[in-house]
């Protein structure tokens, strides 16, 4: 891992000026649009390996028809199913939305509940899943690790990992607590935009004079 400190406040500052007009990332949108822990667990367990445009209109349909876990448990998973189409997994994920919104009702007295280990007991529902919610839905500093905060964490130097569980880890230690909840954002789309899984834009990226470009074969 890279020993040197790391300047966070200019490479956060950095990376949201080269993001700036860039569309957020679906759940961040619908956490934009609705201040409901529900509905970021809803449109994140949909988000797993799903386009952001998909996963928003399958979240859509969905919150018109089940706006809290109650009227989620209500829908039989067909139906569900049929709302949330094409979303990858959609069968599974339909499945785990019914369970998951019973066992809100019968263990979390119908809210969807702000502590890691019991949200963690809901089905389909990993680390990712919720720390967003946490972060996201609750506004408790939590990092979410996805792919591209993985991948773009250990390109950078800043930790030395090979699953987001440990990236999670070692980010928790040396990120200041003040980017726990934005750093996710950020690093998306810093992923979607520059820092391609592939081949990065390495020559297009404003960081690259602080970046060791770990593990990176192939730039443009
Ligand atoms: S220099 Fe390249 S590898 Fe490093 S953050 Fe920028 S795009 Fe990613």
């Amino acid at each position: 891992m890279n020993t040197r400190p790391i300047p966070w406040d200019y490479m956060i500052q950095t990376m949201r000026e080269a993001l700036a007009g860039q569309e957020l990332p679906s759940v961040s949108l619908i956490s934009r649009v609705n201040n409901d822990p529900f509905a970021i667990l809803v449109s994140t367990m949909i988000s797993l390996r799903t386009k952001d445009q998909v996963t928003l209109e399958a979240f859509n349909r969905l919150y018109e028809k089940a706006h809290s876990p109650m009227e989620l448990a209500r829908l039989n998973a067909d139906t569900i199913e049929k709302l949330i189409f094409p979303a990858g997994f959609y069968k599974t994920k339909a499945r785990n939305l019914k369970k998951s919104a019973h066992i809100i009702i019968s263990r979390f007295s119908g809210n969807v509940p702000n502590k890691i280990d019991d949200l963690l007991s809901l089905p389909g529902v990993g680390r990712k899943t919720a720390n967003l919610v946490l972060s996201l839905g609750f506004n408790i500093p939590a990092i979410c690790v996805d792919t591209h905060v993985h991948r773009i964490s250990n390109r950078l130097g800043w930790v030395k990992t090979k699953s987001p569980e440990e990236t999670e880890l070692a980010l928790l230690k040396i990120l200041p607590k003040k980017y726990w909840i934005e750093i996710n954002e950020i690093l998306v789309k810093y992923g979607q935009a520059l820092c391609r899984p592939n081949s990065p834009w390495c020559s297009r990226c404003p960081v690259a004079g602080s970046c060791p470009k770990t593990g990176v074969i192939k730039q443009r």
